[in-house]
């Protein structure tokens, strides 16, 4: 089987749903497992709908009404009729989540956020699906929830590989086309969870893993993998072959083109992904696979913004030694900081991360206690990986350096 997987900026609009067909009578839709993320910036959207529901119930019917609205206008600009059974299909889903709202009682954020933002690929993969039936590609809506199993540790959760496995290769038929939700999982108890931001990519993996699927596409608004993202870098150029290894090399620097779980299952596999075009479905885009190395070997830039600088020494100007430095990390992981750069000399210790869950305030105090604390705020982080002297002034010039480490191909350049 192959593996499809169509993000939200390709199912941005009711264009973005009729392209997916475009690209289907292109390549083919035999044996295919599509997986479907939320249209658009519906997440976002959905993201607003939970912190009003949590923190300010006045606002919840408008926020929910902008959903339905933008989904509405979709459907309008897709089916011809409003008497189609995708009208039910959708009214059903908000009733699902009305009910959610008027009956849950768990004050829990990262709950609640798992039981609601799943209705943007709830939603998106419903009207995918009865738009392909239409357009002659029938298809089997399929509920990811009942196949991909995890713990539950909302809004980042873990796969429970074997049980996935095991309803992976119970539910699917390998010669129907399938529609399914990227993103989402379900617990034991049969609540669903998430994989984290952008995990529609992962999904795709996990499925590609279960099914020792022949590859994974997933179909982006760029021509694959560039040495920079497009939208920060000005004259990027395309990758147009990748190992696994500088792959996850990339994505784990922070290259948000391709989530960074997505590659070890496929690796483990050797199952090629390739990162193609929506618009231009025919090019051959960016293969991940096994070969070595990258081509063209050309420097890759990565930035990662709004991250913070902490550097630290003893309050009586002793070493910072290991005891320091495994409190120090005790306090980072019980604050949920994703740690990027460390670099230690003989008094100080600094750390770059990502305050991702808000916690800085919460860590300075403890911090402050027992250091002497210097912090920078929303500096960035540069990364280069096959990094030349030409590479590197380019990217210093105009920036204040506040922290710079090497490591064999890769250089880390914290700026402000
Ligand atoms: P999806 O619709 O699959 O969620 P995303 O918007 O998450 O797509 O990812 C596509 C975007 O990733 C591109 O528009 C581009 O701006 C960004 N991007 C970041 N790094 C890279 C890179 N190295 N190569 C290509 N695109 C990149
Ligand atoms: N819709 C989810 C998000 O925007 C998952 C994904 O798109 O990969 O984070
Ligand atoms: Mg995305």
């Amino acid at each position: 089987m192959r593996v499809f997987k169509f993000g939200g900026a390709s199912v941005k609009d009711a264009g973005g749903v009729k392209n997916v067909i475009e690209v289907l009578r292109k390549v083919g839709s035999d044996n295919t497992l599509i997986v479907v993320s939320a249209m658009g910036k519906m997440t976002n959207a959905f993201e607003r709908v939970i912190d009003v529901y949590l923190n300010d119930k006045l606002n919840l019917q408008d926020e929910i009404e902008n959903v339905k609205t933008f989904h509405r206008n979709v459907l309008l600009e897709l089916f011809e009729s409003s008497q189609h059974a995708v009208f039910g299909a959708i009214s059903e889903l908000f009733e699902e989540l009305d009910v959610f709202f008027k009956t849950n009682k768990s004050p829990d954020y990262s709950f609640v956020y798992d039981q609601v933002i799943g209705y943007g690929e709830l939603l998106s993969t419903a009207i995918i699906s009865f738009y392909l039936n239409e357009k002659g590609f029938k298809n089997n809506w399929l509920d990811v929830r009942a196949c991909v199993k995890t713990d539950n540790y909302y809004r980042g959760a873990n796969v429970d590989w074997e049980a996935t496995q095991e309803l992976v290769s119970k539910s699917i038929d390998p010669d129907t086309l399938y529609i399914t939700q990227g993103f989402l999982g379900s617990d034991k108890n049969n609540f669903t969870t998430t994989l984290g931001r952008e995990g529609s990519d992962y999904t795709a993996a996990i499925f590609a893993y279960c099914l020792n699927a022949e590859s994974v596409t997933i179909w982006k608004d760029v021509p694959g993998v560039l040495n920079g993202d497009p939208r920060i870098f000005e004259n990027t150029q395309l990758l147009h072959a990748i190992s696994y290894t500088e792959a996850i090399e990339l994505a784990f620097y922070g290259a948000s083109v391709i989530h960074p779980k997505t590659l070890q299952p496929l690796q483990q596999k050797e199952i090629p992904l390739y990162v193609k075009s929506f618009l231009n479905p025919e090019d051959p885009g960016t293969t991940v696979n096994k070969a070595k190395g990258i081509s063209p070997k050309i420097p890759c830039f990565i930035l990662k913004q709004n991250q913070v600088l902490l550097s630290l020494s003893t309050l009586d100007f002793s070493y910072v030694v290991e005891e320091n430095i495994s409190e120090i990390f005790n306090l980072l992981a019980s604050h949920k900081m994703k740690v990027d750069v460390i670099q230690n000399s003989a008094i100080s210790f600094s750390v770059c991360f990502d305050d991702a869950y808000n916690n800085l305030e919460k860590l300075l105090l403890h911090l402050k206690a027992k250091f002497k604390v210097t912090c920078h705020q929303d500096v960035s982080l540069y990364t280069i990986r096959h990094y030349d002297d030409l590479s590197i002034k380019a990217l210093e010039k105009d920036k204040i350096v506040l922290l710079k480490q090497l490591f064999q191909e890769t250089i880390q350049i914290v700026t402000k």
